[in-house]
């Protein structure tokens, strides 16, 4: 309570310092940009208010009543300029956090480095960002634990902001003060012509952060954008520079590639652009001229593109399992063929596949441990009576474990009988559904099975 008290004290406090600035901010709302800028107004391009996030204008408009630029930017500007629903949607400023903070009761700063504030709408977050300055070149080559670039918390203007951004249809501002569209980079015409283009030199930025050569690949997949041609020469021969990123970051952008709804070009691009043997390496390698994994593959990826545009749940342990299916493949037969019996090789080739696969995209645990269910799920479709049947019919990822086998028939990997069998079978009864699985007499295996005396094989 005590806590909650001084902190509403200092924010009044704050408040007060903040409003006082208010004459000296008027001004800086005012301000001409620099020549180099272009101001689509609002009866040239399009953005109707209609379509920006009912918190996201309160939080522009209060910034803007108090005095301060407030801008909506980034993948918000670019989105609605195409017609489309804007995943998020990000607001830049030149109020610093504090006087952000100061503002809004229902916000909280985030971030050690660089320092940004979160207003919270009850489970919707609008982030605010103040411009960031230029950096000083001494700090190039320092890089946080996620692999990005470090720069000091320096604040800036709205041109100096411009160059942190990547692409220049991400570095679009959209200004609540005049509703128009404040470009400085040809943005504009990118989103036009639809063409995805690095702000400055392609070389230099990338090795900046080399993990805008799968933002690239993400937007040209969920827009259709063409990849400008100095960019796609870099990413055609730098891709290994995705070695030095943190396994942990590329998970999470491989998750943007995949489940977001165009996980079918995102992979398309990744082959394309070589950039899948940097993330996926025995993926790649497997799935070098294997027209059935990569048809299984394809197929896979379309359920789940359908599922995000039908809003189902996806889980990513059903795309990973997929993407890793034929190295997995070929390792255990590699097993297999050296005498191993069947659930052992698969459970050896799963862990080695699995613990190699981490050291370049960290899958979770709780995603690992899914895959290796689907995965040894696989044979025992075939067993359609008794209690073997009845146990995977009530294994907590039977219906993964089918879907994934249908796949599997329908890609031509293997006969497509246990996938009929399941699919019939789930269409009956409960009652019927014990008829099925009930083990007829004369047709069991003749004499009862032996029990085993030695101890079950694990790893
Ligand atoms: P999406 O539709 O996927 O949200 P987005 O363009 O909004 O696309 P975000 O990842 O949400 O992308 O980032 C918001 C903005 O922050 C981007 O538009 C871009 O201006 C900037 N940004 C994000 N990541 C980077 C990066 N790695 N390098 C440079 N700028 C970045
Ligand atoms: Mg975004």
């Amino acid at each position: 309570m005590l806590k909650w008290l001084k902190s509403r004290i200092a924010k009044k406090n704050n408040k007060s310092a903040a409003v006082k600035n208010k004459g000296a901010k008027k001004a800086v709302v005012k301000k001409a940009y620099s020549d180099s800028v272009r101001i689509i107004p609002r009866s040239e391009h399009g953005i109707s208010r209609k379509n920006i996030d009912e918190s996201a204008l309160k939080v522009l408009y209060k910034l803007n009543k108090e005095g301060y630029e407030a801008y909506l930017v980034g993948g918000a500007v670019r989105d609605l300029l195409l017609g489309k629903r804007p995943k998020d949607f990000d607001v830049a400023t030149d109020a610093t956090p504090e006087q952000v903070n100061a503002l809004f009761r229902n916000c909280r700063l985030i971030g050690r480095r660089f320092r940004l504030a979160h207003i919270h709408f009850g489970r919707h977050i609008i982030e605010v960002a103040t411009f960031r300055g230029h950096h000083d070149d001494s700090d190039s080559g320092r890089q946080d634990e996620s692999g990005r670039i470090l720069r000091d918390n320096v604040y800036g203007d709205i041109e100096q902001d411009v160059w942190r951004r990547d692409f220049t249809t991400n570095a679009l501002y959209y200004n609540i003060a005049d509703f128009s569209v404040v470009d400085f980079v040809g943005g504009y015409e990118d989103v036009k012509n639809k063409r995805l283009r690095l702000i400055g030199d392609p070389d230099e930025r990338y090795r900046e952060d080399p993990v805008r050569m799968l933002r690239a690949i993400r937007f040209a997949a969920k827009l259709g954008f063409s990849i400008d041609e100095s960019c796609q020469r870099f990413i055609r021969e730098e891709g290994a520079l995705l070695r030095d990123i943190p396994a942990a970051r590329l998970y999470e952008e491989a998750l943007k590639l995949f489940h977001a709804g165009h996980a079918i070009e995102s992979f398309q691009g990744l082959r394309e652009y070589h950039l899948l043997e940097h993330l996926f390496p025995d993926a790649a390698e497997a799935l070098d001229g294997n027209e059935v994994g990569l048809k299984f593959l394809h197929l896979a990826m379309q359920s789940t593109d359908q599922r995000i545009h039908n809003n189902m749940p996806v889980t990513p342990a059903f795309l990973f399992a997929a993407l890793l299916w034929a190295p997995l493949r070929t390792r255990t037969e590699k097993r297999l063929a050296s005498g191993e019996p069947h659930s052992l090789a698969l459970q050896k080739s799963a862990s080695a596949l699995i613990g190699e696969q981490v050291r370049y995209v960290s899958i979770p645990k709780r995603f690992t441990t899914v895959m290796r269910e689907i995965w040894s799920l696989q044979s025992r479709f075939s067993n359609r009576k008794g209690k073997r049947a009845t146990a995977l019919f009530e294994h907590p990822k039977f219906r993964a474990a089918y879907d994934f086998l249908c796949l599997r028939a329908k890609a031509g990997e293997i006969k497509d009988d246990d996938c009929r069998w399941w699919t019939e079978f789930q269409e009956n009864s409960p009652e019927a559904q014990q008829a099925k699985i009930e083990p007829q007499r004369g047709q069991g295996r003749g004499r009862p099975r032996r029990r085993r005396r030695t101890k079950s094989v694990k790893d």
